[in-house]
């Protein structure tokens, strides 16, 4: 069972990038199974700072072969230009990605049509990347989504594919909004451009993973996104378009459910959330901004100011429940280093009733105020720290904490951004 998944344990940007790093030293693969060019990972190796959206957290290992799995709706654009970008900083990448024939194309039209939904949403927002995520899976749920496996197919057959589906989409997009209209043929060409480069990389990535379980070989499932954004587990209709749980995983990948040997819970040491929707422990006043600062609390893919909050250990119940977490990855517990005192959510009251579950979807989540233990901070940088016992005592009573109240063992410790300021607890 050499197959390992990491996952988002609350509302994304937990340092998925930088724990998936840590733990594909020695794996033979790292496969992103759902979203697409919406995720944003920041990988600090030795200093040189990777900014990775497509392409899987394991390139930073030479040996380690990074998959786009049939769960994700692929950019070929945004593709080519990270890998040009990661390249540029003399990366070996074209010849270690593998593309699936069966992952959806995110065309130039998903784009408009993302920015013209929002726009429709007016007051309430989901407050999604802009990146034709949700349009692409919209499409590809709808039978109408055109897969990677066209770039396979000869040019003319390809062109006429995607011309239709350029049409459609134009007649859909100025029914929506006649203001919005667009020329097919300039919008066609950059993605029949992107061909050749392109179709080296697709394959079927499913028959390739199920062949290296076979041989025995290590691979890591890389989540985006996390547990509180799951189109069917989490805040709907503030969520995004795919599944972040482990069972998302095995469909977006191809690997059966007996091949799991653990799961990973990445979780920050406080909470953040990007976009709309309820936040049970957000912080809105100076505390806050103290977190935001200094986290450097910003979106990798938007520069959007994330909102700060407190850890919320029912959120994380709820993520390791529905996702079977067997372990926790603890991040930036560094951020928290000058903080006098903390807190922590341990349940909720609702119209005065106590909770110890999440309540299934948005608005009965926004009525849910947190009942919070306190915790006296430890007042002592951990930057430098590099096991258990170097922690300060309150730290480490503090991950005691964490684990005792989310219910799953703290198994790894961040207090930096480098891959090496990560260890093992
Ligand atoms: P992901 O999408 O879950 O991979 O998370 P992001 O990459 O969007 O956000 C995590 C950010 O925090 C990145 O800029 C990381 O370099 C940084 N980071 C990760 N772990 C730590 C940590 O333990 N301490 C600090 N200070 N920064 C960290």
């Amino acid at each position: 069972m050499p197959c390992h998944v990491v996952l988002g344990g609350q509302w994304g940007d937990e340092g998925k990038g930088k724990i998936v790093d840590y733990l594909a030293a020695g794996a033979h693969a790292v496969v992103r199974f759902q979203g697409g060019a919406n995720a944003g990972h920041t990988l600090v190796l030795g200093g040189r700072r990777l900014a990775l959206h497509l392409v899987p957290s394991g390139i930073g290992h030479p040996g380690c072969l990074g998959v786009l799995g049939n769960g994700m709706v692929i950019d070929p654009v945004a593709l080519l230009e990270e890998i040009a970008s990661l390249e540029k900083l003399g990366l070996e990448v074209r010849g270690r990605l593998r593309v699936s024939s069966a992952a959806h194309v995110v065309l130039p039209c998903h784009v408009l049509q993302d920015r013209v939904e929002e726009r429709r949403r007016g007051g309430s927002p989901v407050g999604t990347t802009g990146r034709g995520v949700g349009p692409a899976y919209a499409d590809k749920a709808a039978r109408q989504g055109v897969q990677m496996g066209i770039f396979l197919r000869p040019e003319g057959e390809a062109r006429a594919r995607l011309r239709e589906t350029l049409e459609r989409k134009r007649e859909l997009l100025q029914a929506l909004d006649p203001g919005v209209d667009f020329d097919v043929d300039a919008m066609l060409g950059p993605v029949l451009a992107c061909r050749e480069q392109v179709a080296p990389l697709v394959c079927d990535t499913t028959a390739l993973l199920q062949d290296l379980l076979d041989e025995g070989r290590r691979i890591l499932l890389e989540g985006a996104q996390g547990a509180m954004l799951d189109l069917d587990h989490g805040t709907y209709p503030y969520v995004t378009s795919s599944s972040c749980t482990s069972a998302g995983a095995l469909v977006g990948s191809g690997v059966p459910p007996q091949e799991v040997a653990a799961v990973t819970g990445v979780v920050k040491a406080y909470a953040t959330r990007v976009g709309n929707g309820p936040f049970p422990t957000e912080l809105a006043g100076e505390e806050g901004d103290r977190l935001r600062q200094i986290g450097q609390e910003y979106g990798a893919t938007t520069g959007r100011a994330r909102r700060c909050g407190w850890f919320d250990a029912v959120a994380v119940r709820h993520a390791a429940r529905v996702s079977g977490f067997t372990e926790l990855a603890v991040t930036k517990l560094d951020v928290l280093d000058g903080f006098e005192s903390l807190r922590v959510a341990v349940g909720y009251e609702q119209d005065g009733k106590k909770l110890r579950r999440m309540p299934v979807g948005a608005e009965d989540l926004e009525r849910c105020r947190p009942e919070y233990v306190e915790f006296a901070g430890w007042r002592t940088s951990t930057q430098g720290c590099r096991s258990l016992l170097d922690l300060p005592g309150g730290a480490r009573r503090y991950l005691d904490l964490l684990q005792e109240h989310a219910g799953i063992p703290v198994r790894i410790v961040s207090v930096g951004p480098d891959r090496d300021s990560t260890f093992r607890a």
